[in-house]
């Protein structure tokens, strides 16, 4: 099936019709650069909201290597076979410079591309950190109104990218792999703290003892942390990616933690949190986009930042004078 108009009003309704073209024709405009795109994307996703919100959106992060696209396709396609229909996102804003590392190459996730009840879309180059997260903040809403009920977000484990995608999904796994002895050593304390769940993955063949070993301390360090406000104690689980072992038992898990947060409203309050944080880190976003990408500030912004370099300037006067200047300018 395809879409045949672009008009807004018939995409929402091939949207709602489950149309995998329209839902990614939708997506490409809440991508674009373009006002006028922008406003239809706008439009299209008020219309969907009411559709929207009837999912699971479990965030996936892990060093490249661990094996996210392996275990994401495991999960997948286990899920398909569950009747669940699912939608993977990802949050990669190196992608600007690789063009598509996490999801754009396609040789990644071959069977679940396949199955018709997944939709993987990569995440948008050549944006920042915080334009991709919102897009694909925007792109939740339109999967779920497509009918999309288990909604997979991907991240690479580096910089803030983890703490972006945390704050979009209803459960954060982290995917780690068996070390030398010293599990922890290395890891983010921010990533473990943000971890619903801690998948060892590879825990197979040679690795398995080595994964048994990890599991117990880092068992033992997530109940260093004080309980979270969900009252959710993170679980350690053991998997194999490669060989479909403990998905499963990670998907029960998954079902525990979202039974639990129902029940103690947890799950709709982060929710609406997490509302908040939107509507706030999108104002914040638009303003500063606003503020850098004025002409005379980017002129003054370098001439401000040499004035400091020679200490012509102290750095706080310096920010209030092109501060000043930004408002008179919108004064005219
Ligand atoms: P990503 O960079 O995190 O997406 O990792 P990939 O899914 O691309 O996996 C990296 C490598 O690890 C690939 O060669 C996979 O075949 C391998 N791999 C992934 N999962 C497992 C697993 O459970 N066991 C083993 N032995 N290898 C795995």
């Amino acid at each position: 099936k395809r879409a045949k108009k672009t008009n807004p009003e018939h995409l929402v309704r091939q949207i709602l019709a489950g149309n995998i073209t329209a839902l990614s024709q939708a997506i490409t405009l809440v991508e674009s650069k373009n006002n006028l795109h922008l406003k239809t994307a706008n439009h299209i996703i008020n219309n969907c909201l009411p559709h929207s919100g009837n999912s699971i959106r479990i965030g996936i992060t892990g060093v490249p290597g661990v094996g996210k696209s392996t275990f994401i396709e495991a999960l997948g396609n286990y899920l398909t076979t569950k009747n669940h229909r699912v939608a993977v996102l990802a949050v990669d804003p190196s992608s600007s410079i690789t063009k598509g590392s996490i999801l754009g190459d396609k040789t990644r996730m071959e069977d679940l591309v396949k199955n018709e009840n997944a939709f993987i879309r990569p995440s948008a180059s050549g944006d920042s950190l915080g334009g991709v997260a919102q897009h694909t903040r925007e792109s939740i809403v339109l999967c779920e109104a497509a009918g999309y009920d288990v909604i997979i977000v991907e991240t690479v484990g580096v910089g803030q990218s983890e703490t972006a995608v945390h704050s979009m999904v209803d459960f954060f796994l982290l995917l780690k792999l068996a070390g030398a002895g010293d599990e922890l050593q290395g890891i983010k304390r921010g990533i473990m703290e943000m971890a619903d769940t801690i998948a060892i993955n590879k825990a197979d063949g040679d690795n398995l003892k080595a994964a048994k070993l990890a599991k117990v301390e880092f068992n033992r360090a997530l109940h260093l942390y004080p309980l979270k406000v969900s009252r959710w104690q993170p679980k350690v689980v053991l998997c194999s990616a490669l060989k479909n072992e403990g998905i499963s038992d990670i998907w029960n898990v998954v079902k525990l933690y979202i039974s639990q947060t129902k029940e103690n409203n947890s799950f709709s309050d982060k929710r609406k949190e997490q509302n908040t944080y939107w509507f706030l880190q999108t104002i914040n976003d638009a303003l500063k986009q606003e503020f850098y990408s004025n002409s005379n500030i980017e002129i003054e912004l370098q001439k401000r930042i040499l004035q400091i370099e020679n200490s012509k300037i102290s750095p706080f006067t310096a920010a209030r004078d092109l501060l000043q200047l930004y408002y008179s300018s919108k004064e005219i």
